[in-house]
């Protein structure tokens, strides 16, 4: 070859958004042209910018292969550039326009470092060799750099994964997907937004059922709307004085996704004393008898798709007539730090609806959650209080059940509210500023 090196430019059009748009089908891809076309990986690099758009480079022992794309316009600008006439980069260029299924493709072949116009120095190239240089694995593995990006307006969360994409499917409601992550092991998000990890999903659901369980001890039925990846009932069935535990979640295919690939949360799902239905939780609240449950946790996700309709006053109006006179309400009411006004509001709506002395706010560190700090709601409809409760029995449960973040200082403490989070909670809807929040405030 008259050349150093063979840089094609590629024009993908016409391409799939959907495709365009998938971080682990495009780095996947990338991947299997370098090696088609006989190059050594050495690493690659992907990064899943929102709302769209990928970028990612993949470097072989000959040169790189490198993409962005523009979902929007199903278009990927792509850089196949191969040092050496071992490896045929139109190789590359053919896979990829299957992989992308791209309606047509324009190219340019450059001819990178003519060799006529170089002129080679004659220098000891041993002072040249760096003997820490990177050599491929032993077992010929290659360091894949693919990340995830939960990103809000503000703030983003960026979790490293192995690239294998363990389950995605599209319901009537969301998209499901199980990610691999490194971190925390394998991770259920739904419409791009983190619902639970491997490794914290523990705190969430010791906390949302714990607290309201031991300052309750008298409680016999209990009912979970949303929570379906198991984790809610897994930790209410510890608690052997419940007779009924009902688990009312609309998609199945979150279960069917958790009981393949996040088996510690979804183990309560081949438990007999939970009644698991398959349906809208704000339908079967409607439909509920009065004063049937002594706890009714809503364990949805945030307040977009189908769990929007749980944020509303109708539906909390539903559970309060559902709930027993002594009966106690628990929600996750997302961060006072990550979106102030959707903290202040959903408070504002309960105080309406238990009273403004019946509701309390409690706070947990879940690392994977936007801003780390997350909040759950205790309203009660009677004379329940969260911090009137047995502590010694709390430790002895702790204890006993092995918990890994629930216990009875923890119960306390958590209710032990910084003053920016006193201040919100006694913020009127229209006067919330964005002085705590990292979300923008939509006046
Ligand atoms: N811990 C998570 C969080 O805070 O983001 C939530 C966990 S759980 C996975 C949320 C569940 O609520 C999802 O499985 C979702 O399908 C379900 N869900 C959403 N809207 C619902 C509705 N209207 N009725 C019943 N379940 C609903």
């Amino acid at each position: 070859m008259n050349a150093l090196g063979r840089h094609i430019l590629v024009e993908f059009y016409d391409c799939s958004p959907e495709l365009m748009n998938d971080v682990i089908h495009i780095e996947n891809s990338m991947v299997a042209a370098a090696e088609t076309a006989g190059a050594t990986v050495i690493n690659s690099t992907f990064h899943h910018f929102s709302p769209y758009g990928v970028s990612g480079v993949v470097v072989i022992q000959e040169s790189h292969l490198a993409i962005h794309t523009w979902p929007e316009y199903g278009y990927a600008a792509v850089d196949l550039f191969t040092c050496g006439d071992s490896v045929d980069p139109w190789v590359s260029y053919t896979y990829l326009k299957e992989a992308f299924q791209s309606g047509h493709g324009s190219s340019m072949e450059l001819r990178r470092g003519q060799l006529s116009l170089l002129k080679r120095n004659d220098f000891n190239l041993e002072t040249l060799r760096d003997s820490s240089a990177k050599t491929i694995e032993a077992d010929g593995s290659i360091t894949r750099d693919v990340w995830f990006t939960e990103r809000d307006e503000n703030i983003a969360l960026s979790l490293k994964h192995t690239g294998n994409q363990l389950y995605k499917k599209d319901s009537e409601y969301q998209r499901v997907e199980i990610y691999e992550t490194l971190a925390y092991g394998n991770m259920l998000t739904l419409d791009g937004m983190v619902m639970c990890t491997q490794k914290d999903e523990y705190v969430y659901h010791e906390m949302i059922t714990h607290v309201p369980m031991l300052s309750n001890r008298s409680a016999k039925r209990a009912l979970v709307i949303g929570g379906g990846d198991g984790g809610t009932v897994r930790e209410l069935l510890r608690h052997e004085q419940l007779e009924e535990v009902t688990l009312v979640e609309i998609d199945e295919l979150v279960i069917e996704a958790c009981k393949l690939h996040l088996p510690e949360t979804a183990v309560a799902f081949e438990n007999p004393r939970l009644n698991l239905l398959i349906e809208d939780g704000i339908k079967y609240i409607k439909e509920c008898d009065d004063e049937h449950y002594d706890l009714i946790i809503v364990d949805s996700a945030d307040p977009v798709g189908p769990g929007e309709g749980l944020f509303t006053a109708a539906f909390y109006q539903e559970v309060y007539r559902c709930l027993a006179k002594d009966g106690v309400m628990i929600t996750q009411s997302e961060s006072p730090r990550f979106n102030s006004a959707v903290f202040v509001e959903i408070y504002d709506t309960y105080k309406k609806i238990f009273g403004q002395d019946k509701v309390y706010c409690y706070l947990a560190a879940i690392p994977t959650y936007p801003t780390g700090t997350w909040s759950f709601s205790y309203s009660a409809k009677g004379d329940a209080r969260p911090l009137q409760f047995d502590a010694e029995a709390a430790a002895a449960f702790s204890k006993k059940e092995g918990l890994k973040y629930y216990n009875e200082e923890v119960h306390a403490a958590a209710f032990a509210l910084p003053n920016f989070v006193k201040e919100l909670l006694n913020t009127k809807p229209e006067h919330v500023t964005d002085e705590y929040s990292a979300e923008p405030i939509n006046q």
